[in-house]
């Protein structure tokens, strides 16, 4: 038979397809014991556990899948009102988080010079005798007083605000709700009364127009607000986002407003002054809830867009279209505290503004806006006076 290009393909074809068989039919029982060993994980017996995920301090409820002792799959628990059955990117690379390699799984003691990067892995006893002795050597020497403990998070009160009083010391602090969401709960305290509270209290499955600025819900936050923005917007929700980047929020915003760094305030006073000008403000709010606001509206009557527009980089259209928008929609039209909110200085001064803003639009405590929160009743367990009050904070 000629060799022709046809002939030659079937042949090809033909001599794959027996190669193919060959192992198959030379299969053993050895080697069908190694593909039983091979068997995925959702073919084996599973466990279920039902925890909390402990990445970051939001602690959604998750639901653990593990197989033969080792966990295979973390997925949102369905029925915890943070995670609602998802949870984000963090938390659904717990299970790498949980089998690196680098993990720090107990304590380490330094053997080298500071900075030598040199450390023995030590048993928790010898961990806490050591740091015990420690700090009883410097109290000892310097004084209780001379110690200062820093936390964060979950867990935190007790070395922040109890250990220590015991210990002798004043100084418990969390500098990183210092430089997080310390300003929002100050200014909120000042202005409303009320700190906010670690669970931003938004109403977000009634409001109309959520107004964020440098919130970038979906790159830096937690799962349930990203949840409430994506069905907040699903539901027809007006959405103006003021930041410099494209952020992947601001790609979703009806109305993007790409501010010059550390201006913020001035666009607030802009907003505050179209609101009063236009007469877009909830006039019967603002008389029976507030103080001082023909002082505020003397004070925002030269602070025009035009005015604005100089400093923040934005047109006056920009400024007076986003304050046109989120007056119509109130008083479901809310400013979203946010967190990270330390950023140039004047942070406190810029919540204020905010949380004034929420004031004229009628939107602080009622539905659609910022929601009055009250935690259970639990009666305080009798101690010796706290030297120093723990802060707000997550
Ligand atoms: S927000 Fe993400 S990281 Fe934080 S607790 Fe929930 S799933 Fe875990």
């Amino acid at each position: 038979m000629p060799l022709t290009r046809r002939n030659f393909l079937r042949g090809a074809g033909a001599l794959s397809v027996g190669a193919a068989l060959l192992p198959t039919l030379r299969t053993s029982n050895a080697t069908l014991r190694k593909m039983a060993a091979k068997t995925p994980w959702y073919r084996k017996p599973t466990r279920t556990t039902y925890t909390v995920c402990d990445i970051c301090p939001w602690r959604c409820g998750v639901v653990v899948t593990s197989a033969e002792g080792r966990v295979v799959k973390i997925d949102g628990n369905p029925r915890d009102p943070k995670s609602r059955g998802m949870l984000c990117a963090r938390g659904q690379g717990g299970v790498s988080f949980l089998y690196d390699p680098d993990r720090l799984k107990q304590p380490m003691i330094r053997v080298g010079e500071r900075g030598e990067g040199k450390f023995k892995a030590v048993s928790w006893d010898e961990a806490l005798d050591y740091t015990a002795q420690k700090l009883a050597k410097i109290r000892d020497t310097d004084g209780p007083e001379s110690v200062a403990f820093l936390g964060h998070t979950n867990g935190d009160s007790w070395f922040v605000d109890v250990f220590p009083q015991s210990f002798g010391s004043p100084n418990g602090a969390k500098p990183s709700t210092s430089l997080c969401t310390s300003p929002r709960e100050e200014a909120s305290l000042i202005t409303y009364g009320l700190a906010v509270g670690n669970h931003e209290p938004v109403d977000w499955d009634k409001a109309r127009c959520l107004t964020l600025i440098g919130t970038h819900i979906g790159e830096d936050a937690r799962n349930t607000p990203m949840q409430d923005l994506a069905n907040a917007r699903a539901r027809g929700a007006k959405l103006i986002v003021v930041d410099p980047r494209f952020s992947s929020v601001a790609m979703k915003a009806d109305l993007w407003l790409p501010i010059k760094p550390g201006t913020d305030t001035a666009l607030l006073l802009a907003w505050a002054n179209v609101l009063i000008t236009e007469k877009l403000y909830d006039r019967e709010y603002v008389e029976a809830w507030t103080h001082g606001f023909d002082e505020l509206a003397k004070h925002v009557a030269d602070k025009t867009p035009e005015w604005a527009a100089k400093i923040t980089d934005l047109t006056p259209d920009q400024i007076r279209e986003s304050a046109r928008l989120m007056g119509r929609q109130r008083p479901q039209s809310v400013i979203v505290p946010g967190r990270h909110v330390v950023w140039y200085g004047n942070d406190t001064q810029r919540m204020r503004a905010i949380y004034i803003i929420n004031a004229l639009l009628g939107a602080y405590g009622r539905e659609g806006g910022i929601y009055l929160t009250k935690g259970p009743y639990l009666e305080e367990y009798p101690h010796p006076p706290y030297a120093v009050v723990g802060g707000a904070g997550g």
